[in-house]
């Protein structure tokens, strides 16, 4: 950071401290992942300096050239990892995707069908505080509280009763397969566009363990930052028909310039993501979960719908005598990072919550296997089944600091 000390050391000190942060500490949370330094390199690089409205070979700028060259090899990548017909890889972020594809493929005051923000969907899908659920009419669609799955003959139900303009699937916090395919089903029995929202499991899906969701959805949206370990941004996978309305949503619909350092560390990001090793590392992310959800089941802790197929569990508090909330903060005071969240029929609400949502891709990036696995349920037991044990946090707080001792993120 030799500039940056120079020119703002407040800011280069903030850095080195979240930089302590991600190193000290056991990252738990779903949705985060440690990206290569390749990728860093791409979204630190003069790239950030160009102005790029438009799309590769059609801009409203000159000197293009380049830029037109990284974004076009992004889109290959893209289409070519996940076998769609087209690619729009400029949202910057998941929910700039999913805003631009109801204003491309629904009218507002639509109806759309889309998962309850408390049974584990996206704020973006729906919810009334989101400019999703206010400008479109959101239907929600609930788990079973049984089985705690999507419950398919509910979504038809509504789907039949209120004959939506699209069906969104995909979640935040839901620890099972999306299946594509029954959705699908519903959707064309009432004539509706189906979206698949994959930003949580766009990783497993790129490496084959999860069924691809372009192969029965009308659009795909996705987070770059998640289990696909890349910068923090969205991109858009759909068939060639709804291409132009797609891009015309995104620019000039919601976004002006587009990011194009972002846009070459997605670049980067899917080359990365086609190589044998992240297959390997995202076997890994679905063994290290697998490992968690027993551990944590012997241990007597309650996981939402019993288990989990995919990077994440949710862990059902309410044996536990202890809030979400409170969960959240006992882990972080020991230096296991996670994040609270409704479980389904929460009795707390979302500011309390009554679960914890734990996730594997960023300490699986790290190096951590079955082993540390279960050393890292073994500190969550410790501190979550005593949490008035001073003596056992000590004990949690000695794991944390071997485990990330013997794993250095960045080496
Ligand atoms: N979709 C899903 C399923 C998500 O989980 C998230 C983020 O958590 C998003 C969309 C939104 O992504 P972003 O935070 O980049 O807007």
């Amino acid at each position: 950071f030799d500039n940056m000390d120079k020119v703002d050391p407040e800011i280069s000190a903030i850095i080195r401290s979240e930089m302590a942060r991600q190193e000290n500490k056991i990252e738990l949370i779903a949705s985060e992942n440690f990206t290569s330094s390749a990728v860093m390199e791409a979204c630190g690089s003069a790239l950030t300096n160009k102005y790029a409205e438009g799309y590769p070979g059609k801009r409203y700028y000159g000197g293009c050239e380049h830029v037109d060259e990284a974004e076009s090899l992004a889109i290959e990548r893209m289409k070519k990892l996940f076998h769609a017909e087209y690619a729009n890889v400029q949202p910057h972020s998941g929910s700039s995707a999913n805003i631009a594809v109801y204003f491309a493929l629904a009218e507002p005051g639509d109806t759309i069908l889309g998962m309850d923000l408390s049974n584990g969907g996206h704020l973006t899908h729906g919810s009334p505080v989101n400019m999703s659920g206010k400008y479109f009419n959101f239907v929600p669609y609930r788990v079973d509280s049984e089985t705690e799955r999507i419950d398919f003959d509910e979504v038809r139900k509504l789907a039949k009763e209120n004959k939506p303009k699209m069906i969104v699937a995909g979640a935040s916090a839901y620890p099972r397969i999306i299946e594509a395919d029954k959705f699908r089903e519903i959707a064309d029995e009432v004539g509706a566009l189906l979206m698949v929202d994959m930003a949580h499991f766009a990783g497993l899906v790129a490496a084959g363990f999860h069924p691809n969701p372009v192969e029965h959805a009308h659009v795909v949206t996705t987070t770059t930052h998640k289990t696909l370990r890349g910068p923090r941004g969205g991109a858009i996978l759909c068939k060639e028909e709804f291409g132009k309305q797609i891009d015309k949503a995104i620019f000039p619909g919601i976004q002006g310039g587009p990011l194009m350092h972002i846009i070459a560390g997605k670049a980067v990001c899917f080359k990365e993501a086609a190589a044998p090793e992240f297959v390997e590392y995202q076997k890994q992310v679905l063994v290290n979960a697998q490992v968690m959800a027993e551990e944590l089941l012997a241990q007597d802790f309650k996981l939402v719908s019993g288990g989990t197929d995919n990077h994440l569990v949710l862990l059902n508090l309410t044996n536990k005598n202890i809030t979400g909330k409170e969960a959240e903060k006992l882990l972080d005071a020991a230096g296991i990072t996670t994040n609270k969240n409704t479980v389904p029929n929460d009795p707390n609400g979302p500011f309390v919550t009554s679960g914890i949502r734990l996730g594997t891709p960023a300490m699986t990036t790290r190096g951590f296997k079955e082993a540390e696995m279960r050393r890292v349920v073994e500190a969550i037991g410790l501190i979550l089944n005593h949490p008035t044990d001073a003596v056992a946090a000590e004990k949690a707080k000695g794991i944390v600091k071997e485990l990330c001792e013997a794993f250095p993120l960045y080496k």
